[in-house]
């Protein structure tokens, strides 16, 4: 290893506190990659590896790296008005385009969006404008966000607290009041958690379409009319968090699209700008907003600096205009058959593969000891497979909560049949590496 690699292993452990990451490993072993370059679904490193971003990074480089046209209009709005306040009304062309391009793609009612730097601003964002909105309706006793089991919202102190998945509730020690947590899979839960605390008391119901860092689970086909229903009949909020969901990752522009139903707001980030700048926002249905204009007589008092982005807001206009061009959605569509396809192959020829599952491009591969009865290992081996596969040139990532066993997936919607292909050799090879007997 070179001096210059040597020496930002060095600084990196002395002064860079990363997020999500294992503190000791990185003390005792330096950051796991120090990437230099990406292309396509490729990423490079510092010592020259090449790896396929089985993740899409954080999924969210929907449109693939090392986009130049990403980069000319980035500089090209820099040049020109990099950034301007969004407060007191002021605005600029790029966030008017922007929130009127996402009216048009979005589902239903969905018109009018307030932005935000990501997902879970964003999330705090739907939070609080939920319950103002009950506040403007004469019912401020309406304010119980209720979420799911195994969800995650982000880390911002609402959605936090709004995260099912508890380790990272536990992370502190004091969390926002009133966010309750009912069955991921069950429209009955929600039911009597409704008539047990009294529909009066709740704002807003929460949910992932697909949920994501909880482990790929995909609702069953009638869930979601069934809360939309239930969430009519009782005068509740129904918010959807599109982060990773939205912008083609499903094989629709909005994960929420494949059940059939409109929410009343949405969160996205993530996948709006593929990670080429930081955004994110809420969409607001006709209702919603008619409230806020009817009864709204003093100031919106909920707003971020970077809320209306210039450059944030054009960056993700051509990165739409891209998905859009270049048929992304379609490719997630016929590309996760394939992904589904690959995993089905693994399964037959390796006894560690269980269940596995796939909506568009997210995916989850169960890893079990006995593939007849679902048994697990006492200590999972999805963050072993996980270290392995990015040694054979895939990074991938390993969810372990709630006594998961799991891998998930989410490359780039660019990614094409031998790249797929290319993956699934790679997960093999890893396979087999672990468990030299296997067929
Ligand atoms: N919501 C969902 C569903 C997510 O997956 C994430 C991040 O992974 C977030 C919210 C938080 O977004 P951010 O990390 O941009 O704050």
């Amino acid at each position: 290893m070179n001096h210059e690699i040597q020496e930002l292993m060095e600084l990196d452990k002395k002064h860079f506190l990363h997020p999500t990451s294992p503190v000791q490993q990185q003390q005792q072993d330096g950051p796991g990659f120090i990437f230099t370059k990406g292309e396509g679904v490729f990423l490079e490193d510092i010592q020259g590896r090449r790896v396929i971003d089985g993740m899409s990074s954080l999924w969210n480089v929907n449109i693939g790296h090392g986009r130049e046209e990403m980069g000319e209009v980035a500089k090209e709005q820099m040049s020109t008005l990099a950034f301007s306040s969004c407060f007191a009304t002021y605005s600029n062309e790029p966030a008017i385009r922007l929130a009127a391009k996402l009216a048009e793609v979005a589902p239903g009612h969905l018109s009018a969006t307030f932005f935000t730097s990501g997902g879970s601003e964003s999330n705090d964002t739907a939070y609080k404008l939920a319950r103002h909105y009950w506040i403007l309706k004469g019912q401020p006793e309406k304010k119980k966000i209720v979420t799911r089991t195994k969800s995650y919202h982000g880390v911002a102190m609402g959605a936090t607290s709004a995260t099912g998945l508890k380790p990272f509730r536990d992370f502190t020690n004091s969390l926002a009041p009133d966010f309750h947590y009912v069955d991921h899979f069950s429209p009955d839960a929600l039911r009597e958690f409704i008539e047990t605390e009294g529909a009066d008391s709740i704002a807003a119901f929460v949910a992932e379409p697909v949920q994501g860092a909880g482990g790929v689970h995909i609702a069953p086909e009638t869930y979601f009319k069934e809360v939309r229903a239930i969430c009519d009949q009782y005068d509740i909020l129904f918010i959807t968090d599109e982060v990773i969901t939205g912008f083609g990752r499903t094989g629709t522009y909005f994960g929420i699209e494949h059940y059939g139903v409109v929410p009343d707001m949405m969160c996205f980030a993530k996948g709006v700008t593929s990670g080429y700048a930081q955004l994110g926002g809420v969409m607001i249905s006709d209702q919603v907003h008619q409230a806020f204009k009817d009864h709204s007589t003093g100031t919106l008092l909920h707003g971020y600096t970077y809320s209306g982005h210039a450059t944030a807001c054009r960056v993700a206009l051509k990165n739409l205009e891209i998905i859009e061009r270049e048929q992304l959605i379609d490719n997630a569509k016929e590309m996760g058959e394939e992904l589904l396809a690959g995993f089905q192959k693994l399964q037959s020829k390796h006894n560690l593969i269980g269940e596995v599952r796939a909506l568009g491009l997210m995916g989850a591969v169960e890893i079990v000891k006995d593939q007849q009865t679902n048994e697990r290992f006492a200590t999972p081996l999805a963050p072993l497979v996980v270290t392995e596969a990015a040694k054979r040139g895939l990074v991938l990532r390993s969810v372990v909560f709630d006594g998961q066993d799991t891998l998930v997936f989410a490359p780039p919607l660019t990614i094409n049949k031998e790249e797929i292909e290319q993956m699934m050799t790679i997960l093999s090879e890893t396979f087999s590496a672990i468990v030299p007997s296997e067929k």
